[in-house]
């Protein structure tokens, strides 16, 4: 029935799955909702009506979710071929995928509603034990295995070739890397943070400078397959495990964009919890040092998986396995601050400040983040563990609380 595209609703979904897997029954009654929060596809969670089994398909259409405006739809494939390697190099980090069909541009994949996205986690101020262990793990396992330094050079290639993902990469060029800067009415924040807007943002030439160098080195530096997107909403943590899902703008580019990513939207969650409680509590330990350590482990391990795995030099070569690690590192500051600004000011905004009702409280926060986040773009070179992305974190929070003139 389902050989040729069809848009799915709610009641083709329940069809469909009945058709494409054995795991329901031909007469059994089953439930579907659609599920998806994001601007660009449609997620459905069928389940029998005694809840003993369920699945998530997720659906790219042509027209994308929330604007009707068209995207390639070869992004499901993008999504499916790199989830099905991150299961094969990071086992049990991302979900089972059951089916990935090329005609009707769904993933067949398993249900994780019983995890929490984790951006709605720390909202609520829960502490996620043991997240920086299993983000590096995640970065480290997934990342280094595709790069140069691992794969052969004819493989490598090959990879490159099928994760070229254009349409996707221009949306991350466009809003990631050119509308914050300039004085455009898509980006939106606290009318009394106008004119630092403008003079921090739209008129910093030596700013912009700097972000145009990162968005070469994005456009350009095919180093890794890199997941694209890797903020708290494609996270789905419980207990201490995390899954990682939403691999949709995955290509080769620089390994420190999704470790910049996380680390930025970690920030969010530190600064909203600090805004609104004034004084270091719990979740600002756990929170600081899950920073700190998400940093510092990924650099740990990505050490040791090269002594093992790489047949290069590359790292008996000490000042070549130097260079390579700080070029990844000054991405990754570049990249969290070019994320914090994104989400503050550009069109994807982050609940976690959003969220903020108090508006001198959220209008700090917005100055409080992007502080923070061009000293990471300009500061770059020098920020080579995690302490130093605390180290800034504390100084412009000391200025905002005290300069009240900021
Ligand atoms: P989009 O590409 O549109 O951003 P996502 O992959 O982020 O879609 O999924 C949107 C939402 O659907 C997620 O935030 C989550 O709530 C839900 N979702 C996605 N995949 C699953 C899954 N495997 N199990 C349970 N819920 C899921
Ligand atoms: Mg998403």
């Amino acid at each position: 029935m389902f050989n040729k595209y069809k848009k799915l609703n709610e009641i083709d979904s329940i069809k469909y799955v009945k058709e494409k897997m054995d795991l329901f029954g031909e007469d059994e009654n089953l439930i579907s909702r659609e599920i998806g929060d994001g601007n660009i596809n449609y997620v459905y969670r069928i389940f029998s009506k005694d809840r003993s089994s369920s699945i998530v398909v997720k659906q790219a259409d042509k027209k994308l979710r929330s604007s009707g405006r068209n995207l390639d739809r070869d992004r499901i494939r993008i999504e499916a071929e790199a989830l099905i390697l991150e299961g094969e190099l990071a086992p049990g980090m991302v979900p089972k995928i059951y089916l990935y069909d090329e005609i009707m541009n769904c993933i067949i994949m398993e249900d994780l509603s019983e995890y929490q996205i984790m951006r709605e986690a720390l909202l609520d101020g829960k502490i996620c034990k043991n997240f920086a262990e299993k983000i590096s793990d995640f970065l480290v396992n997934t990342m280094i295995p595709t790069t140069d330094l691992v794969k052969s050079p004819m493989e490598k290639k090959k990879m490159v070739k099928n994760f070229i993902n254009p349409e996707l990469c221009d949306i991350s060029e466009r809003l990631v890397f050119k509308d914050p800067y300039i004085d455009i009415e898509e980006n939106t924040f606290q009318e009394d943070n106008k004119v630092f807007v403008e003079n921090d943002l739209y008129k910093d030439e030596n700013l912009h400078t700097e972000v145009l160098k990162l968005k070469n080195e994005f456009m350009t530096n095919a180093q890794a397959l890199i997941h694209g997107d890797l903020h708290t909403g494609s996270i789905f943590v419980k207990d201490d495990e995390i899954k990682i899902i939403d691999s949709e703008f995955a290509f080769y580019g620089p390994i420190g964009y999704d470790i910049g990513n996380v680390i930025a939207n970690l920030i969010f969650a530190k600064i909203r919890n600090l805004i609104l409680n004034r004084t270091p509590n719990n979740f600002d330990i756990w929170i600081t040092k899950t920073i700190k350590n998400t940093l510092d482990l990924f650099k740990k391990k990505f050490y040791k998986y090269l002594l093992k795995n790489t047949e290069e030099n590359s790292i008996k070569t000490k000042g070549f396995y130097q260079w390579y690690l700080n070029g990844i590192l000054e991405y990754t500051a570049g990249a969290a601050g070019l994320e914090i600004i994104r989400r503050i000011v550009g069109e994807a905004k982050v609940k976690d400040i959003e969220t903020i009702k108090n508006s001198e409280l959220k209008s700090k926060g917005e100055r409080l983040g992007i502080a923070v986040a061009k000293d990471f773009i300009i500061r770059r070179k020098e920020i080579k563990q995690g302490k130093d992305y605390l180290d800034i974190f504390d100084e412009k929070f000391q200025e905002e609380l005290y300069n009240e003139k900021i």
